[in-house]
């Protein structure tokens, strides 16, 4: 009976599209919120299929918190584009990893999943 384990984490990075419409965007910064849906095929003998503590330590280690995007990644950082980014790390540590979902602010964001 498998489960999906649900993790949320926030951090703060700057960032521009290198092509907005043609032009670069100017720089600006966010709270992220980035979600990780993590499927569990069975339980341990608590009740978890995954640690959260442990999900959210590893996903700290990664995320570009308090930095320029754009110093450090080679591809325009669109929300779009950071979820893939994020899925593929994520997806080396946990492999049952479903989806990723980065919201950019409260009301836009994208989500990434291999078909
Ligand atoms: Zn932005």
């Amino acid at each position: 009976m498998p489960y999906v384990v649900r993790v949320r984490q926030k951090f703060n990075s700057a960032h521009f599209l290198t092509d907005y419409h043609g032009q670069p965007e100017p720089l600006h910064g966010h709270t992220w919120m980035v979600e990780l849906f993590i499927k569990a095929d069975k339980l341990d003998n608590g009740g978890m299929g995954y640690d959260f503590i442990e999900i959210k330590e590893f996903l700290k280690g990664i995320l570009p918190d308090y930095k320029c995007m754009n110093d450090i990644y080679d591809f325009s950082p669109s929300a779009e584009n950071v979820a893939r980014h994020i899925y593929y790390k994520v997806k080396e540590k946990y492999p049952t990893l479903l989806k990723v979902v980065v919201w950019e602010t409260e009301e836009g964001g994208a989500e990434y999943y291999e078909e």
